[in-house]
Order: C-alpha cells, then structure tokens, then sequence
C-alpha cells in the first residue's frame, strides 16, 4: 500500500497542541510513558503466549531498548511487545478513540472559565495521554510497528502539525519501535536535558522505570586498552571501541519488596508508571498475606476521580498477576461495585496462570481475596475518618457518591453493603454547613426528637430557603441537606440509623416531637375541621394535581408548601426519574396550607363571596399550587397560563 496522509482527528490535535505547547514543566517523563506503553505491549504478547507459544516465533526473549543517537539527535525506544498492526496505528494512534479526550477539553475549558489559576496538570492527569507525551520533546516522531504473527510492518510519521503519515516498511521480528527526532534543547551540550546522553537516560530509568518487569537495555561504548591473555593490559597498543550492552532497571516489583523499605516516592512513581497517574494517589493500601490464599495486593485511591466513574465506559477492575507474571487487565470480580474507584493490582500464585478468564473470575481464590480486600480497605476508610477527618472529607468529596451508590443498589441486590457502609456515610448538616456522619447526628440529637430530618434540593442555599426549613430552623433542629440526586435513595435503602428513621422535611407529617409543635397540630386540626368544606373545594378545584390538601403547622411566614404523601416516592425522586416516566415514580402530592398566613385569610374571604366556581376563587387555588411547585424547583405545568394568571391579578 502506498504512503497515506491522514489528517488528526481535531480534538486529538488539540491534545497534541497542548503537548506541544507543553503544559508539563516536566518533560523528562514522556519516557516514563513510553516505557510504560511499551511493557504493556509485552505483557500482551507474553500473556498469549502462554496459551499460544507460536505467537513469538524465533524470538522468545522480552525486553525494551533505549538507543540515543548523538549525531542525528535522536532517541529511539524499541520493544518486542504484541506490536500494532496497519488499523490499529491509525486507531490507537490518530484517533483518540477514548470519548474522554472531547470530555477533557471541555471540561478543561470549564474549569478555566470559572478560575483562571486552575492547574492544567491536574486536570490532565485523568486521561491517558501517554504517548503523545513524546510531542513535548520531540519535533517529529516515528514508530515502525509490526503484530505478532503478521508479516507485514506499518510506519507512521507525524510532526505533530495536523496530520500524519502512514505507508508500510520493514522491520525484524514483532514489536515497535518509536523513534522521536529531539527539538533543540533537548540534545547538545547547551541542553536543558540531553535525551541522546546515556547517563541522562539511565538517571530516568532508574528514577521512573526501574521496576518495569522487561529489562530496559541500553549499549555503553567506550575505549579499552586491549589485554592480555593474563588479564593485564598490553603495553602501547592502541586502544579499541568496545560496546558492552547493560540492564538499567533492576526489574524487581515494587510489590514484592518489604513494605518497610519503600519510600513514598516510590509509591507515587509506581503509579504514575503502571497506572498512568500524575499525582500522588490519596492513599496506599500494600498487603500480603499467608493464610488458605496467598497474595501480594498494592492498591491505591487516585488523588482525583476520574471524571466518567461513573458513566458506563469506565471499567473498573485491578490487574491480576500469578508468580509477578501479567495475567489480566480490569478484573471486576475482585472488588465490590461500590469501591469501583480503587487502582491496583494483585499478585498470587495460587491463581492459575493457565485457565480461561471466565473460569477465573469465578475462582474461589479470587473471591478468598476480594472479600480481605475489601474488608481492609473498609477498615482503613474507618480509621481514616476516625483520625484524619480532613482527609476523609476530601476522600469522601472526591469518591461518597460511590459508597452512596453502592447503598442504594442494596435495594436491588440485597446483602449487608448497607450495614458495611452506613458509618462511613456523610451529609452536610444544617448545624454549620460541615458534613457530619450519621453517628454523629444520632448522637447529639435531643430524646424528644425520634427521627432523622433531611431536606433534598439541588444546593444548600436552596435548601435554606424552603418553608418547611424556618420551623426546624427557629427551634434548632438539625436537618440534613442532600445535595445529589442519589442521596435520598440512598437513605431510602437505608431505610433508619440506630433505629431512627430517616424523615424528609418535604414527605408526610412531620413529628418534632416537643410540646409546642403538639400544641400547634391540635390547633392545626381544630382550624381544618372549621374550614372543612374550603379545603374539599380546593381540592376539587385542583383536580388531578394533587392527592390532598391539608393545613399545616409546619410553616411560618410562607403561605403554602407542597409535600409527597409518606409512602410513595419524594417530590425530588419524582424528578430525578423525571425523564422515565414511570408512574411508579410519581410522587403523591400534598398541598399544605399556612392557616396563619393573610393569604389563607384572603382565600376564605373569596371563599364566602365569590364561590366556589368563580374564577377568582379557582384561579387562586391554582395559583397556590404552582407557587408551591416553583418553591420545589418545578415548573408548572403552564408556565404561560401561570404568568397571565399572575398578571390578571397584579392588574386588578
Ligand atoms: P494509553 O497507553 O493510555 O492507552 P497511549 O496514547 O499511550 O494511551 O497509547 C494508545 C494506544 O496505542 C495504547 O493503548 C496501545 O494500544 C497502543 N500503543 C502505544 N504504544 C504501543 C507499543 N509500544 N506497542 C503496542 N501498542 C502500543
């Protein structure tokens, strides 16, 4: 096939812009990236190979080598992995076939939008975009790659200007090479950073990649005096160019080495290798244990969420290895759904190197281990908040919506995630705007009080602002504020906490439980008896919109407010599910009346002397709901109708 020009996809060109125009101050690590690129690639290969010996032909042997070139300033990094074949260069490479690359720009964008200083680093981080890294160093790049088991080699050339070439070549033997021709700056001796010194390069291996699994090589030249047959260099003789091939890494995982001996760099520097990483992660979990399985597991929480956690083409999972040999990428049958945001890998030689990754993922052994995992990841969660509250909350910021999550589906799945989980949940409390644990709230609450108050909106200012809050508010009752869709499912499935149940200030009657609250229901009731036959024509008159109207107690200075009937879904779950329209999750609505309110006295005037069929008297009882409704954060039904309504009276 003849040489082909291929234009970058545009979003991986500007990726590639901002590679070029290097938002790393750190531009050493694009070997990191390669290096790391190129030891998956023969993970792969080595990995068939054990149920398929042919795939490696006459070269059985796996390793990466770094050859700098001085004179053409160059640094080509070559290994003997799984290799790509024609399509897969252009799709792997061209394109950036991740959906996440469009979600990164804009939400770089954003992120910028609203705060200029934002870290460009951080943000990036979340994405791999290992490769292109080679951009930051290099003025133009190619890589010769050629499959295992295929004949056929592909070379691709870009300079990073748009677009890119493809055309076949030759090359010996599977695997790829990538050759990065350096910008000035980053060769000779005026150099920043002399990426064709050999002594520059294997400083970073040491620093970056020294537990790659494959021998990273490199040939030393270098003169020698020749010698002797006894060893001893002969007299005059001039000397000779000799080349002598070395291992720069020492290729032990850093998994298998004594927990006490490692220092957190080398943490941070793992990950950041085998896990594409760019900042320090929040936490390292690195256990082995003896006991009926034996495994090593080195885990960690990622400083950030990856921003699709939660969207389905995130895969969870951890690496699994038997004997430090690769055996399967994104296991998700170690760990529970709810802790989908753990990186990591496991290493135990009681996991079969030889059977299917079916018959895997439902090995005892594997199960034996998740359930440990989980259980000391859980542990550590509690001692973590128990004694280092600051960083729970961040860890809690970045990754509660998950354990939220993971109560919730309890509803579905059953099992005891939610008595696993419910003492590491958090919420922010009226008290003081900080979140607080559900223990903490039972703890402080005053006996009178029987169950636990939560108010649902989508932030705290609104929240604040609903009617139902200024009661509670006035008599210091802490109320919790569930700001994600997801929270009030998740108290839902929970269902109580120390055996007090959960209460929405928008759902059902509500009990404060003191004497004055007693006091205002009685009267509350003693006026809805007197008013009994206003309230059934409210009723009539809104229809189908509500199940009920009743008056209240539970208001101060607002004149209506609309709750759900307790059974049956909220008002917020109703909307959450708004898009399904299923009539399971249709909230029973209640239109709750401030008798102490001038409206209702108004109402009642009208009542008296226009009627019950008057327009008038109609018009407010629609009126009343709909404010209710926007209170709620939910149009009505007819903006436009409301609108003319409202004028009709302003006019009058
Ligand atoms: P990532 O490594 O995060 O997937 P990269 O941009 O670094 O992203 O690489 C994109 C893809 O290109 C890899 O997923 C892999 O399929 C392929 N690739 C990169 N380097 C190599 C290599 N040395 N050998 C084989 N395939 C490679």
């Amino acid at each position: 096939m003849a040489k082909e020009k291929h234009e970058f996809q545009a979003e991986t060109q500007k990726l590639l812009d901002l590679m070029i125009n290097s938002i790393y101050t750190n531009h050493e690590i694009f070997l990191r990236e390669l290096i790391s690129n190129a030891s998956d690639a023969i993970d792969k290969v080595h990995f068939e190979s054990l149920t398929n010996p042919d795939i490696l032909g006459n070269d059985k042997t796996f390793e990466i080598y770094l050859i700098p070139d001085k004179d053409a300033h160059t640094l080509t990094i070559k290994d003997n992995g799984i290799g790509m074949s024609r399509q897969e260069v252009i799709d792997n490479i061209g394109t950036i076939a991740k959906s996440g690359t469009q979600a990164f720009l804009e939400q770089l964008k954003k992120a910028k939008e609203n705060d200029a200083s934002v870290d460009d680093k951080e943000l990036i981080g979340q994405f791999g975009v290992g490769f292109y890294s080679a951009f930051m160093v290099g003025e133009k790049v190619t890589i010769e790659t050629r499959k295992a088991g295929e004949e056929q080699a592909t070379r691709w050339e870009s300079a990073g200007d748009g677009s890119y070439t493809v055309e076949e070549c030759e090359r010996e033997g599977r695997g790829t090479t990538i050759t990065i021709q350096l910008k000035k700056g980053f060769y000779g001796s005026d150099a920043d950073n002399d990426f064709t010194d050999n002594y520059e390069i294997e400083r970073l291996v040491k620093k970056y990649s020294d537990y790659v699994r494959y021998p990273i090589k490199m040939d030393f030249e270098f003169e020698e005096t020749p010698k002797d047959e006894n060893g001893k260099e002969i007299e005059g003789a001039e000397k000779v160019k000799k080349v002598e091939t070395r291992t720069l890494n020492s290729m032990q995982p850093l998994w298998t080495r004594n927990k006490s001996e490692i220092k957190d760099e080398e943490y941070n520097e793992f990950f950041k290798n085998q896990f594409h990483e760019w900042e320090a992660p929040m936490e390292v979990f690195h256990t082995k244990a003896e006991g009926t399985v034996e495994y090593t597991a080195l885990l960690e929480i990622p400083a950030h969420a990856p921003f699709n956690l939660y969207q389905s083409d995130f895969e969870p999972g951890l690496q699994l290895y038997s004997r430090h040999v690769f055996i399967m990428d994104k296991c998700k049958d170690l760990l529970p759904d709810y802790l989908r945001f753990i990186k990591g890998l496991v290493d135990s030689p009681d996991l079969s190197l030889n059977i299917s990754r079916e018959l895997l993922q439902q090995s005892r052994e594997l199960k034996v281990i998740g359930q440990a995992l989980e259980k000391n990841i859980l542990k550590a969660l509690g001692r973590k908040l128990k004694s280092k509250r600051e960083e729970y909350e961040k860890f809690w910021n970045e990754y509660g919506k998950s354990l939220k999550i993971g109560v919730y589906n309890t509803i579905f799945a059953g099992g005891d995630v939610k008595d696993k989980l419910k003492d590491l949940l958090m919420f922010m409390s009226s008290k003081d705007g900080k979140l607080v644990t559900l223990k903490e709230y039972t703890e402080r609450m005053p006996e009178s009080q029987k169950k636990i108050f939560y108010a649902t909106a989508k932030d705290k200012e609104t929240i604040e602002q609903l009617p139902q809050m200024e009661t509670l508010r006035d008599k210091g009752i802490e109320v919790l504020y569930l700001l994600d869709p997801v929270d009030e499912f998740c108290l839902e499935a929970l269902h109580a906490y120390d055996e007090k149940e959960f209460q929405s200030i928008s759902r059902g009657d509500i009990d404060l439980g003191d004497a004055d609250s007693e006091e205002a229901k009685k009267e509350t009731e003693e006026l809805e008896k007197t008013n009994d036959d206003l309230i059934k024509d409210i009723k009539a008159a809104l229809g189908e919109k509500v199940a009920d109207v009743k008056l209240t107690s539970r208001l101060k200075s607002s004149a209506v407010c609309l709750v759900a009937d307790e059974a049956g879904p909220s008002l917020s779950m109703e909307q959450a599910f708004s898009d399904m329209k299923n009539p399971l999750f249709k909230a029973k609505r209640i239109l709750e009346v401030n008798p102490h309110h001038d409206l209702f006295g108004r109402l009642q005037s009208i009542y008296k002397t226009e009627g019950k069929d008057s327009d008038t008297f109609k018009d407010y009882c629609d009126l009343l709901y709909e404010q209710a409704l926007i209170i709620e954060g939910i149009l009505p039904d007819n903006p436009v109708e409301f609108a003319n309504k409202v004028a009709k009276l302003m006019a009058k």
